[in-house]
């Protein structure tokens, strides 16, 4: 029997668990602390797939083509459109209830989908409806778990991946053997001072495959939320807060992005991602304000009843004052560069979900795709597994602009956390120029990766790594398309405010 060593308890772990299970795999999966502690966990609103009379896959492969500002890879985009419908039905058999009205499935529309197409379950709780019916999918199975097992390195023998080292809560570090691996440790949204991604989002998995030797791509391409609650945990406030008529104002109370945009609260998420980080610049980083006083208590509570709570455990009253509120790292669109059913350069390596470059989202994600390129694409590694079967499976060698492994480390300050995260915030974040890119590269050259003894060491080790990849990558790319914004890049400057179609929903 081929032993499967899945790294990652999130929607693209779990599908990749379950489906090599039932195609006879021995798998074991292991996960960084709880199994349901995950990206997946936290999405709010919804999944998107062409699955409705009025809608079609190639209406859904356009949005998303556009959304990735010419850089995703139509072959990729094409699979993830003709593919989804079918993973939603999936789904639906594992267990997923997604939101029924009269007429059926209810559906969403979300920023730049020409189509409502967006599902949805309990309301606000997409994510976490998911990752439960997964959990009791893989448990149905016969897949060994192991909670609180965290990838430290990939074993590579030969050019082919043939294992991982593994981290316990004592400290233990063991080799697990595996006739492959699949990398499902989502994103790294921890790389900045704000996020909304949880606290295991440390970008594991890409930097142990860098450290291995695998190609990755597009790193400089980091989705920034414009609206977390400025309060620990940067919890995500769902556009749909500005959708109904809440605003954003500065520390006097002006709406200041009625002097940006014609749509003001309702431009472009990254229009006015950028705006408020202007703005927080401008009054010397005090948060902006979220203003939803107007809608009263009550719309509040019924409208976005997990938001509501969330703010008030946050100890804010938003129905009587306005709320300080940051743009926060959200969503990686780089990763390990795989081909179109998973496979990394590394045979014996796959790679899946956000941890995956798989080039469906170019240089920035259409809202509410991921989690649908993770079942489509998770599932896809599957079926490769089992095409690929044998010791040393797999590989790839993907056409995309990818970052070579090199080594570096003379420096003898060991990297500080926050100092690095506060590093990329400012210099590496929803605003880049030659010069910070700069001063980024020489402070994170002068701190090296400490000795790997428990899991914030090896974190901190990861952190560094990605840290300095991303900021090569920026450097490379010199001029401003999607979510990689140079200011020294006046042109792209200009045209990037010109009006578009208004966010309706968050993702
Ligand atoms: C607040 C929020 C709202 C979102 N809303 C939406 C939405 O509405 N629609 C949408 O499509 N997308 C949304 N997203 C994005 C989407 O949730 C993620 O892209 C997706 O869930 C990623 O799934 P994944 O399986 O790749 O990773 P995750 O769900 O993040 O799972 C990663 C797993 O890897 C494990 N792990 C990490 N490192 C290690 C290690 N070293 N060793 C062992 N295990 C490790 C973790 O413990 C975890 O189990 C949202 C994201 C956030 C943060």
């Amino acid at each position: 029997m081929t032993r499967l060593l899945v790294v990652g308890g999130g929607i693209a772990g779990l599908w990749a668990a379950v489906k090599a299970a039932d195609a006879g795999f021995e798998v074991e999966l292991v996960t960084k602390t709880e199994l349901a502690e995950t990206n997946t966990r936290y999405a709010q609103g919804g999944i998107a797939a062409a699955l409705f009379p009025d809608d079609s896959a190639d209406r859904h492969f356009a949005d998303t083509l556009e959304a990735g500002a010419g850089l995703a890879d139509p072959a990729a985009v094409r699979v993830l459109c003709d593919e989804g419908p079918s993973r939603v039905r999936d789904l639906i058999r594992f267990g997923v209830e997604f939101d029924r009205g009269e007429s059926g499935l209810e559906r969403g529309l979300e920023a730049a989908h020409s189509r409502p197409r967006i599902l949805h379950a309990g309301g606000d709780a997409t994510g976490a409806a998911i990752e439960s019916a997964l959990v009791a999918t893989v448990r149905r199975r016969a897949v060994h778990i192991a909670e609180r097992s965290m990838l430290v390195d990939l074993i590579v023998d030969a050019g082919t991946v043939v294992g991982a080292r593994l981290l316990d809560d004592h400290g233990a570090i063991t080799d697990h053997r595996a006739d492959a691996v699949v990398l499902a440790t989502g994103g790294s949204g921890c790389l900045y001072r704000h996020t909304t991604n949880p606290a295991v989002a440390t970008g594991d998995g890409v930097a142990a495959a860098w450290r291995g030797g695998a190609r990755l791509a597009d790193l400089e391409f980091t989705q920034f939320h414009p609206t977390a609650l400025a309060a620990p945990g940067t919890p995500l406030i769902s556009e749909a807060v500005r959708g109904e008529g809440a605003v954003l104002r500065d520390v006097h109370g002006r709406r200041f992005l009625l002097d940006v945009h014609p749509d003001a609260e309702l431009a472009p998420r990254d229009v006015v991602a950028r705006a408020v980080w202007r703005q927080m610049t401008a009054q010397g980083g005090a948060p902006v304000l979220l203003d939803a006083s107007a809608l009263g208590a009550a719309f509040l509570a019924r409208r976005f009843p997990g938001l509501d709570a969330v703010v008030r455990d946050a100890g804010f009253d938003w129905s009587r004052e306005p709320v300080p509120i940051t743009p926060a790292a959200h969503y990686a669109m780089g990763g390990v560069a795989t081909d179109l059913d998973g496979r990394t350069s590394l045979p014996g390596l796959y790679a899946v979900g956000e941890t995956a470059r798989t080039g469906v989202h170019g240089a920035n994600r259409l809202a509410s795709n991921s989690l649908l390129e993770a079942a489509v694409f998770a599932d896809r590694a599957a079926r490769a597994l089992v095409a690929d079967s044998g010791p040393g499976l797999g590989g790839a060698s993907p056409d995309t602009s990818c970052i070579p492994a090199t080594a570096r480390d003379s420096a003898t300050l060991t990297v500080d956390r926050e100092q690095l995260r506060e590093l990329m915030w400012q210099r590496v974040g929803l605003e880049r120029d030659a010069a910070g890119l700069a001063a980024a590269s020489a402070r994170l050259d002068a701190w090296r990766a400490p000795d790997v003894r428990d899991r914030r060491t090896a974190e901190d080790r990861n952190l560094l790594d990605l840290a300095r990849l991303t900021v090569a990558a920026a450097q490379a790319r010199r001029d401003s398309i999607g979510a990689h914004f140079r200011t020294d890049d006046p042109a792209q400057a200009a045209s990037s405010i010109a009006p578009r179609a208004p966010e309706l929903e968050a993702a």
